[in-house]
């Protein structure tokens, strides 16, 4: 069992006892499991084993993503942060010089992230509505990524949206696109062509990749603000 860097500043590889591979995170919060993810120790460092299924940006880098724009000390907006599961990755990732801010609608759901965030310092909850970017703009400063996974059928507005008001000149976006949240009686393969005009309009797209197996019918899109 061992643990070595993979291409992205940030993310590991765990080769497991039978030799397979997972991704993994350096345990920002050593001892704090997030969603009952595995936790590795190797070399006196503690590695948070990232799951495909329950995470679409580890669905998207083990399906071979070429562009990552989350690295250490990157300021991130995260639209549909729920409960934390992707977000205490990317907390991860960032480490302490970076920062999430966590957008999330349902007062129930962000509930869920309030104790985690109390030692997970560099996330930010925010109650906040992702159609309507102006209500967080106290909190929020220009970021260098927005990561959007809201299921919502104007997700391309929304990332658009906010990418007016928060995203830096030259920042990329990254969306997670169900095919069937937009329009369910379309195939995905013209939905995701419709998303991908749309955001054309905006962003230069940079990648499109299918999050097949692990996720059905959905695709993430790599966007950059010119
Ligand atoms: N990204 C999360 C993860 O991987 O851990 C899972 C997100 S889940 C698919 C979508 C979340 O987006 C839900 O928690 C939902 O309440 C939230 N959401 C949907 N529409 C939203 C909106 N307009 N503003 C903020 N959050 C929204």
């Amino acid at each position: 069992m061992r643990i070595k860097k993979h291409r992205f500043p940030g993310v590991y590889v765990f080769v497991d006892e039978d030799g397979s591979e997972k991704i993994a995170t350096k345990n920002l919060v050593p001892g704090q499991k997030v969603y009952g993810e595995r936790l590795i120790k190797f070399e006196g460092e503690e590695y948070r084993v990232w799951n495909p299924r329950r995470s679409k940006l580890a669905a998207a880098i083990l399906n071979g993503l070429k562009n990552f724009p989350i690295k250490p000390g990157s300021k991130v907006l995260y639209l549909g942060v729920a409960s934390g599961t992707t977000a205490s990755h990317v907390s991860d990732i960032v480490g302490w010089e970076g920062k999430v801010f966590g957008v999330e609608f349902s007062p129930r759901v962000l509930r869920e992230l309030v104790p985690i965030v109390e030692e997970r310092r560099n996330i930010v909850p925010i109650l906040g509505d992702a159609t309507k970017p102006e209500g967080y703009r106290a909190l929020v400063p220009k970021v260098d990524v927005i990561f959007e996974d809201v299921a919502q059928p104007t997700q391309a507005k929304i990332l658009i949206d906010n990418a007016r008001v928060y995203l830096k000149s030259g920042g990329y976006g990254m969306i997670s696109v169900k095919s069937r949240s937009i329009d369910v009686t379309k195939e995905p393969e013209q939905v995701f062509k419709e998303v991908e005009k749309e955001l054309s309009e905006y962003f230069e797209v940079v990648e499109r990749l299918s999050l097949e197996p692990y996720e059905k019918d959905h695709a993430l899109f790599v966007v950059r603000k010119p």
